[in-house]
């Protein structure tokens, strides 16, 4: 059993992909070549945004989307406590400083109330202007973007949505990709929507922006690359990913739909006997992991055991951002964010993608139910 099994995916399309590389091997345009515009135009469509702006992977994407922005020294960006570090990496990498908040406990996302408490913590101790907030849709779960955009209107700051897990969820009839001013994704090989590579995307309705940020990638060129308009990156998608990546969007949906169908039958197998993550009437999460949570002491012990019979899990995260090292120094948040330190103790992803059995979700089921009743009987 695979925790995400990308040789199955390949194998059921193995021959659209030769074909798709023996055009770019024949054609011969590996930077920029026609495949990347193609594969923006296929992306803004799907999303349902006007622009669509390719890099080189979902890390660039961020840093591209503050920079984009105008972002820099003096600003402050909040963001969740509880993401991956590319998250809240990119923002001292512009000379911004990250102002971490706790998350939601039934959803992991930002919270709404946090968010606000937050903005108000700033404001008392003088610690400087936000500008931005990044938020995450954690797993693939749509953050509540009603409540959030209602916040950012409120104190003027810039929503940038990091849908790197969410590519493919819909939140009511809107897709992940489409909430902030600008949103971001990733194409690593393990996303919903993956490459054989390093990629990545951000999205925007503004001209102005998605300019920008065509410059950016390409060293801030003006008329041409060595016209340089402002600092900016090398950060281009390789036509070779842009290629696989059109034939790997033909299944976004379907691969979606069946994931989706997996974390039900995890939760008619496990509700009642751990807890499972929440399933929202207006939300379809596109399901990048399936996370649930179990007490401090018995995290290990399960982890340990679902390992003996042949189940793979991993930890999605162990340390909260505001608690790593490397942010340490950077941040100006305060104090303890309980939530994220909680969840960052408990939680345990368990097996999904398109490709995995049925009968593999109930023998994950079954093993967690030995588990828990041999649990309770020690
Ligand atoms: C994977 C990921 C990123 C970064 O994507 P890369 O393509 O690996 O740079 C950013 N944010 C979140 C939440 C992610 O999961």
């Amino acid at each position: 059993m695979q925790f995400v099994d990308l040789n199955a995916q390949l194998s059921a399309i193995r021959q659209q992909i030769d074909a798709r590389i023996a055009k770019v091997l024949n054609h011969g345009q590996f930077i920029m070549g026609p495949e990347v515009y193609e594969l923006e135009q296929q992306l803004a469509d799907y999303v349902g945004v006007k622009h669509c702006v390719t890099c080189a992977n979902g890390t660039d994407a961020l840093q591209i989307a503050l920079m984009s922005s105008e972002i820099g020294a003096n600003d402050i960006v909040l963001t969740t406590a509880f993401s991956f570090i590319a998250t809240a990496e990119v923002i001292p990498a512009v000379g911004a400083t990250p102002y971490f908040v706790d998350v939601d406990p039934e959803t992991f996302n930002l919270c709404p109330n946090k968010l606000e408490a937050a903005i108000a913590d700033i404001a008392r101790h003088g610690l400087g202007t936000p500008k931005a907030v990044i938020v995450v849709d954690l797993f693939g779960l749509p953050a509540n973007y009603t409540e959030l955009n209602k916040i950012c209107k409120k104190y003027n700051l810039i929503l940038i949505e990091d849908a790197a897990q969410s590519f493919g969820a819909t939140l009511g009839t809107r897709k992940c990709g489409s909430f902030g001013e600008i949103a971001t994704t990733s194409f690593f090989p393990a996303k919903p929507l993956g490459c054989f590579g390093d990629g990545g995307a951000l999205f925007t309705d503004s001209l102005e922006i998605a300019d920008i940020a065509r410059s950016i990638r390409i060293h801030g060129k003006g008329a041409n690359k060595y016209d340089n308009k402002r600092l900016g990156l090398n950060s281009r998608l390789d036509t070779m990913q842009a290629a696989i990546l059109l034939e790997k969007l033909l299944l976004i949906d379907s691969e979606r739909a069946r994931r989706h169908y997996l974390a039900q039958q995890y939760h008619t197998n496990l509700k009642g006997l751990i807890s499972c993550p929440s399933f929202p009437n207006e939300a379809d999460p596109s399901w990048a992991a399936y996370t649930i949570t179990i007490a401090d002491s018995s995290r290990d012990p399960l982890c340990e055991h679902l390992s003996s019979q042949g189940i793979p899990t991993a930890i999605y995260y162990k340390t909260p951002l505001h608690l790593q090292m490397a942010m340490k120094a950077h941040t100006v948040s305060r104090g303890r964010l309980t939530i994220a330190e909680s969840l960052s103790k408990s939680v345990i992803s368990l097996p999904i993608h398109a490709y995995l059995e049925e009968a593999s979700v109930a023998k994950i089921c079954e093993q967690i139910e030995v588990f828990m009743q041999d649990k309770d009987t020690l």
